[in-house]
């Protein structure tokens, strides 16, 4: 059964409460829980109340090795890289269905933990986490090797192995759906996983690994240790047994994976980054409700906290008053409020300091002369939680900090051009280069600037990324190695062998 029925607000502040106690706080080692080897913990605070929820074990750097040690020897005994690709796939649909059955304590675990609206977490973020992990799975038993054309009496073939086992480290905007994009393909190529949510978001995980268990993974496939970066994810960076090391955060910490890793075991390392991706609206589009929706949702969805978000509205100088005022129409229908209520479009930021970070960006915004169209500052205080509402600067120049520095919130910079070099320019000028969306009528238009923007994931028309068949990832200071999603993403876990065989002449 799925259970994807979003909850009356009543209902989903009673089933919280009942939750709380059976909430899953400590760390995932070996098909168990346990504590942390230092007895510490942390306390995990709801965003949309700023009161705790409860206390999770602080992992450090024996839990890592406590963790990897396990992951290990599920790697070399091979109970889970040596069983059939088809009993593999069977395993892993089973936990991706539980997922699914459990959409509705999932949601509920992470719109607590992360502050994110439960017709999101519920209706999408655990369905899509589901639908992630069995999507790698069906794939498991449909990829072949390859044979090389070879001379006359050899063989030749080039087959993919297990790299063996894969930390990850993930950010706490999409917690289960973060950990599914590495967990899916690292899985189900064969790999062993030692996964480290964001402290501020450990207990959908959590939850997320018991159901793996439960479906039948073997022990120690995988192992969830929570904690703080600069301990738990640098041991995991640094740990010499680890092969390879998938990241999705900030480009300032990817980088230090990449120092880990060449001050270590030359490990190999993924890197999925920040963005400050641009919206480029032609004069010839003429839904100005349609392109406005497409608009909001790119900056506004998930509270700006999205590493794709559409964070500069590049605009041509023609259309720019007529679009925002249809954005302002759409704002309409983003109230902001209690993220367990089912009708709440913009939930509560991470955490305070995130908010200080978000509000101390409108400051710089204003101080470098943009001009706020509407939001700006924080509502909702009297809840004790951290809310920001949709905030749109005009008259951004694209050498403003709000331009070139990852926000992370729900702040948008209007930036005009004239022409279409001219967007392309103001597009293409910035460090990362995550995602683009261009709005156009004209085919030569759009196929021309989807071919010149520097970006990984381009949308023509909508914000859509698209499915789980397509790639996700950044050119330039927005990834580095790899790509989430796709058959691209399974790749990534393996490594390629050559085989070359003499046969003796008859
Ligand atoms: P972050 O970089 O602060 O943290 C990400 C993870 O790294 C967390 O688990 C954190 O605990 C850990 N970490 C922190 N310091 C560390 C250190 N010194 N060594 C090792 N690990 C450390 O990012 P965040 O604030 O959690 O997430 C927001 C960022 O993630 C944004 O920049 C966003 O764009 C990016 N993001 C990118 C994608 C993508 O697919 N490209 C997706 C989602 C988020």
């Amino acid at each position: 059964m799925t259970d994807t029925l979003i909850p009356e607000i009543d209902e989903a502040r009673a089933e919280a409460e009942r939750l709380r106690p059976s909430l899953r706080t400590r760390l995932f080692i070996d098909g168990d829980f346990r504590d942390a080897a230092s007895g510490r913990r942390f306390t995990s605070e709801n965003p949309a109340t700023g009161q705790p929820i409860t206390e999770v074990a602080e992992g450090g750097p024996a839990d890592v090795d406590a963790a990897v040690a396990a992951a290990r020897r599920a790697a070399d005994d091979g109970r889970w890289s040596r069983l059939g690709p088809g009993d593999r796939k069977k395993l892993l649909i089973g936990w991706a269905d539980r997922i699914e059955a459990h959409a509705r304590e999932l949601g509920l675990i992470e719109t607590l933990d992360a502050g994110k609206p439960i017709a999101d977490t519920v209706a999408l973020d655990m369905p899509e986490t589901a639908a992630c992990i069995r999507w790698h799975a069906e794939a498991a038993d449909k990829i072949y090797g390859q044979v090389a054309p070879s001379p006359e009496g050899t063989i030749a073939t080039i087959t993919r192995e297990p790299i063996g086992v894969v930390g990850a480290v993930i950010p706490w905007n999409y917690p289960a759906q973060m950990a599914a994009w590495k967990l899916g393909p690292a899985l189900a190529t064969g790999n062993t996983v030692v996964i480290k949510p964001a402290s501020t978001t450990s207990l959908s995980l959590l939850r997320i690994a018991e159901l793996a268990s439960e479906a039948g993974l073997p022990d120690g496939v995988l192992n969830v240790v929570t904690g703080p970066g600069d301990t738990v994810g640098e041991a995991i960076g640094r740990h010499p047994d680890i092969d390879c090391v998938a990241f999705t955060g900030s480009t300032e910490v990817g980088r230090r994976f990449l120092h880990y890793s060449a001050d270590t075991n030359l490990k190999r390392v993924l890197l999925e980054l920040g963005g400050k991706s641009p919206q480029v609206i032609f004069p010839d589009v003429t839904d100005f409700a349609a392109v406005a929706a497409q608009v909001a949702i790119a900056i506004f969805w998930n509270m700006g906290e999205n590493c794709s978000a559409g964070s500069r509205l590049v605009v041509h100088r023609s259309v720019k008053d007529r679009l925002l005022e249809a954005v302002a129409a759409e704002l309409e229908s983003w109230p902001v409020g209690d993220p367990l209520d089912p009708a709440t479009r913009v939930g509560a930021l991470i955490s305070k300091g995130h908010m200080e970070r978000v509000l101390g960006y409108v400051a710089v915004g204003l101080a470098e002369g943009a001009r706020i169209v509407t939001g700006g500052s924080r509502v909702l205080e009297e809840t004790g939680g951290w809310f920001v509402p949709p905030t749109i600067f005009d008259g951004v120049r694209n050498d403003m900090r709000i331009a070139q520095e990852e926000i992370f919130g729900p702040v948008l910079s209007v930036i005009e051009f004239e022409t279409e070099a001219e967007a392309v320019a103001i597009a293409n000028d910035t460090s990362y280069g995550l995602a683009a969306t261009v709005y156009t009528h004209d085919l030569d238009v759009a196929h021309r600037v989807a071919r010149n923007l520097r970006a990984g994931v381009i949308g023509v028309n909508t914000y859509s990324e698209g499915d789980m068949t397509m790639p996700f990832g950044g050119y330039k200071q927005s990834g580095f190695g790899g790509h989430d999603k796709s058959l691209h993403a399974h790749d990534q876990y393996t490594e390629m062998k050559s085989t070359w065989i003499q046969l003796a002449e008859s």
